[in-house]
């Protein structure tokens, strides 16, 4: 392992360019001893309300500069046990979806082919189909989901099949991801209509409401997640709308009612040794976003995210 985070006892945390956990910046050409990627997808053209996600990995960047390297709880240190790298932003251009899909795609098939554990920061959540695309190999992964939305609708604004709202029902039809090892926490908010939830019900995706969240708590729920995703490889994905507004505001689509950041740390740590190969944490919209907070936020799910990740590596 040879990268390590530039310490803020040494160079003042405001100092230098900004990279993920101020890591060293490493081309994607130039990574074949990375284990972890960190990945910014600066691309909001799936947001069918309130854009400013493509602003997101930048600002986590930058509020990243605040993480340490030790887990204050488990104790793992992940740049002891993985060589850990900012690749960089995938070259995404914000006008065409379908060509930013298929540059998402071939970014994170490179990724893959160097067997680089990607974990990404967008974005809207559609970014998470392309990735899904890239490092299925033919699998149906698990997949953990941790939402205030279900983003398994059919179409929107009338015959939009790719957006925010919709990646996980591609993903399903596309065979990527295995529905009956799929689980979805923190779901809430105003619906559509009564029947919104019953195309994923029916393909038995476990569906944890945010009243059963906080009803069973996170450890009962994490419980919960072990036994739907097994031993398998699975994918996790963290829509910063998972959060209340009043911890997370700088997103496109807020619902109350939602998790704290401590319960959605504690929900993360009650993951460890599930068999994850990748991860991303999307819909963080800086515009929305004044003080920084929500951006502050994800960036420490990612240090959560990759103290899981780095801990169940191969060489691990
Ligand atoms: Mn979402
Ligand atoms: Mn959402």
């Amino acid at each position: 392992v040879t990268n390590k985070p530039l310490s803020g006892a040494i160079v003042p945390r405001f100092a230098g360019l900004a990279t993920f956990m101020r890591l060293p910046h490493v081309p994607l050409q130039d990574a074949d001893s990375i284990d972890i990627g960190l990945i910014g997808i600066p691309w909001d053209g799936g947001t069918t309300n309130r854009a400013g996600a493509r602003h997101g990995p930048r600002q986590v960047r930058e509020m990243s500069s605040l993480m340490r390297n030790v887990h204050p709880v488990t104790g793992v240190k992940p740049y002891e046990i993985a060589n850990c790298a900012d690749l960089g932003d995938v070259d995404v251009q914000p006008i065409e979806p379908a060509a930013a899909l298929a540059s998402i795609e071939q970014f994170f098939r490179a990724v893959r082919d160097q067997d680089i554990v990607p974990l990404s920061v967008g974005g809207d959540h559609l970014v998470s189909l392309p990735i899904l695309r890239a490092i299925s190999k033919g699998r149906r992964l698990g997949l953990v989901h941790i939402d205030a939305h279900s983003d398994t609708n059919d179409e929107s604004l009338g015959r939009c099949r790719y957006t925010h709202g919709t990646p996980f029902r591609r993903a399903i039809e596309e065979g990527l991801i295995d529905p009956t090892r799929t689980i979805q926490i923190g779901i809430r908010g105003s619906l559509y209509a009564e029947d919104d939830l019953e195309w994923a019900h029916r393909q038995g995706i476990r569906i944890v409401p945010i009243e059963e969240f906080h009803d069973r708590g996170w450890a009962e729920v994490g419980r919960t997640v072990q036994h739907v995703i097994g031993d398998a490889p699975a994918y996790l994905t963290f829509d910063i709308d998972a959060l209340d507004p009043a911890f997370a505001p700088g997103t496109g689509t807020p619902e109350v009612g939602g998790m704290s950041a401590l319960e959605a740390q504690r929900l993360l740590r009650g993951l460890r040794g599930l068999r994850f190969i990748g991860a991303d944490v999307v819909e963080v919209s800086p515009p929305f976003d004044p003080a920084g907070n929500t951006a502050l936020a994800a960036a420490t799910l990612v240090f959560e995210i990759l103290c899981l990740l780095a801990e169940k590596l191969p060489q691990a």
